[in-house]
């Protein structure tokens, strides 16, 4: 009888599971502008209790295909994105957009593979994933452990962008732009010109510290052109959707006050370690997360700018 229970209870364990990964909760989402929907990232770092869903991630549904905007931090997160997808609608699913390399934005990528959805991002993306996607997941592996790293997969982009590019999902139009490294070096923004809505990924942070893997000097001239840009709305790769270009006043001072920090310890000969302890502090409360980036920030802008 013991047996049979036990039997029984495994049996029940498997269907439930089983049911579990075939439908998958819905991840929720808001719908920011018409037609646009996106997830908001918890602000904190990818870990096992938040399936790794730190990004803001979304998709655009046009009259015939829909277009996600970055895949989440885990398979699952994936999953859950295209649950929502598929309570709104039944159109295909055309492009995967990433807007860079990072893990959050691009863990879930395998959730979305068939039915030819073709994968889009810099052309600097595939070479970034082969320089640091092995890394990537054996980092994340320690940190979110194996079942939750179940089925990631690295899938770089396919459809490559380099300068600015088009995609059509039927009477609505994303313009696709790649940038010169700032924030990484694979950054693309996505804009949707029906609703002048900006998917900036990691371009831009709100409330969560801007994180640097890229060039700082970079960065900031790619924000005087960000500038340009005729959007109404931004949606950051962390942090609330907001007005545009407003979004942009906050990150620029951090940057700008982390350079010029860094560039006064670097003149009066300064080891890196005191601009780890000391650059861009004055930013503290203005930022969330920032014991866990600033002093990484502070080392990477000093690498840089000591060779000046
Ligand atoms: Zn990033």
């Amino acid at each position: 009888m013991a047996h049979g229970v036990s039997v029984l209870a495994l049996l029940t364990v498997f269907a439930t599971s089983t049911l579990a990964q075939a439908q998958p909760q819905e991840l929720p989402v808001s719908e920011v502008a018409s037609g646009i929907f996106v997830h908001h990232g918890k602000t904190a770092l990818m870990a096992r209790e938040n399936d790794g869903a730190t990004a803001n991630i979304g998709f655009i549904i046009g009259e015939s295909a829909v277009a996600v905007v970055d895949s989440g931090g885990s398979v699952r997160e994936g999953q859950r994105l295209l649950a929502a997808i598929r309570s709104r609608t039944g159109k295909p699913i055309r492009y995967v957009i990433n807007t860079h390399g990072h893990p959050d934005h691009v863990f879930g990528n395998a959730a979305f593979v068939g039915d030819g959805t073709v994968f889009v991002g810099h052309r600097n993306l595939p070479r970034a994933l082969t320089a640091r996607g092995q890394f990537y997941l054996d980092a994340f592996r320690r940190i979110m452990g194996e079942q939750l790293m179940d089925g990631v997969r690295l899938i770089p982009p396919t459809h490559l962008v380099d300068g600015t590019i088009k995609l059509d999902l039927g009477s609505r139009t994303l313009t696709l732009r790649s940038w010169p490294t700032a924030h990484s070096d694979s950054d693309v923004t996505v804009l949707d010109e029906q609703t002048k809505t900006l998917f900036a990924g990691d371009l831009v942070f709100l409330g969560h510290i801007p994180v640097l893997d890229g060039s700082i000097r970079g960065w900031l001239d790619v924000i005087d052109e960000l500038n340009k840009i005729p959007a109404e709305r931004v949606v950051p790769g962390h942090g609330p959707v907001s007005e545009w270009p407003g979004a942009l006043t906050g990150q620029r001072r951090y940057l700008e006050t982390l350079a010029s920090d860094v560039r006064k310890l670097v003149a009066r000969g300064a080891p890196i370690t005191v601009a780890a302890d000391t650059a861009a502090a004055g930013e503290r409360p203005r930022w969330q997360l920032f014991d866990d980036y600033n002093a990484r920030n502070a080392t990477a802008a000093f690498s840089e700018i000591e060779w000046e």
